[in-house]
């Protein structure tokens, strides 16, 4: 086994604390003399994420050189290990309750086991290095990019770690569909139609929890506007910066209604959408089958373990087969024949 203290490696992984300060809280970074206070209006992680981010720009790396942080720190970030595995992407961590930010690099079979963890968005990164050369706005637009499943699925894993735990499902979708359709100026406006897809109608309680969580603050239709839906202001800045590419995100927006209630799942229960999407979102579609881990698919839709099998089971319907193994917590799930 190597070791690890005078690893010359890249130390590739960053941190901010939290930590109570006369004028309100401050972001204290381990790194570098960053000290602020954070603003009433933004929220600790989109801080968090800001300044760490900035780090990751400024020691980028070519990816080859990129190692897993955890493993070099001896797999102490997550509870079991299998041994690391997948690509190498950047982790968000959220520790000590939300007093303790981190972002790492981490392969990917670290990042599916560490709890309150999602990987950031590769747009993330990409798109503030883009802006920051000032001539992206006269550059065409490139649809390239990860597909609408990829997108998505890098979407309920951020919104794993960045909305509170007790966050509803029918929250999360509305979530899912605010950051994906959200305009370059952070904001989003939902029509009518949209709303009926998520069965939201009258129900305010999910934009009441995005605003309690501080993602988003709806704002009054203008006078006389006949399109009625709602609009909101975006103020998490992670999902901020993923503006460009505005149609492809609204396309990924589009298949992640669709995949909430493919193969006749119950559209009146937001929990078995949300699992759906989750399921749709890992699956291998050239074979109708996924495999992940059942905490991970727990994780991502903000159940318990145990709330999961009992999602599954009233989900049978929508599934040709699932089951979890009992030595390794993996998920496997095919879907109907008709639906791949
Ligand atoms: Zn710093
Ligand atoms: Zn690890
Ligand atoms: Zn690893």
């Amino acid at each position: 086994m190597r070791l690890h203290t005078t690893c010359p490696t890249a130390r590739r992984a960053w941190t901010v604390e939290l930590r109570p300060g006369s004028g309100g809280p401050q972001l204290v970074c381990q790194q570098c003399d960053h000290r602020g206070v954070l603003l009433a209006a933004v929220s600790a992680r989109s801080a968090a994420l800001e300044h760490l981010a900035g780090h990751a720009r400024r020691d980028a790396l070519p990816s080859y050189l990129r190692t897993c942080q955890c493993h070099e720190r001896g797999c102490r970030w997550h509870p079991r290990h299998r041994g690391c595995a997948g690509p190498v992407r950047l982790l968000l961590a959220r520790e000590r309750g939300g007093r303790l930010w981190r972002l790492a690099d981490a392969c990917t079979a670290c990042a599916s086991v560490t709890m309150q963890a999602a990987v950031v968005p590769e747009t993330f990164l990409r798109t503030t290095v883009a802006a920051a050369d000032g001539a992206s706005r006269r550059r065409k637009r490139q649809p390239k990019g990860p597909g609408d499943q990829v997108r998505v699925r890098e979407m309920l894993s951020y919104l794993a770690a960045t909305l509170p735990g007790h966050t509803g499902a029918a929250t999360r979708l509305l979530a899912v569909q605010c950051a994906l359709r959200m305009n370059a100026d952070g904001q989003v406006r939902l029509p009518i139609g949209v709303l009926h897809s998520l069965r939201l109608g009258r129900d305010l309680l999910p934009w009441t929890e995005l605003e309690q969580a501080r993602c988003l603050r709806r704002t009054p239709a203008c006078p006389g506007s006949e399109s009625g839906g709602t609009i909101a202001q975006i103020l998490d800045g992670g999902l901020f910066a993923q503006h460009p590419a505005r149609p492809d995100r609204r396309k990924a927006a589009d298949w992640a209604l669709r995949m909430a209630t493919v193969g006749g799942v119950s559209a009146g229960d937001p929990a078995l959408r949300l699992t759906a999407l989750c399921l749709a979102a890992h699956t291998d579609f050239s074979v109708g089958h996924g495999c992940v881990e059942a905490d991970r698919i727990a994780h991502e839709c903000g159940f318990v373990p145990e709330a999961l099998t009992l999602v599954l089971g009233r989900l049978a319907t929508s599934l040709a087969s699932w089951s979890v193994a009992l030595d390794s917590g993996d998920l496997r799930w095919e879907l109907p024949p008709g639906l791949v």
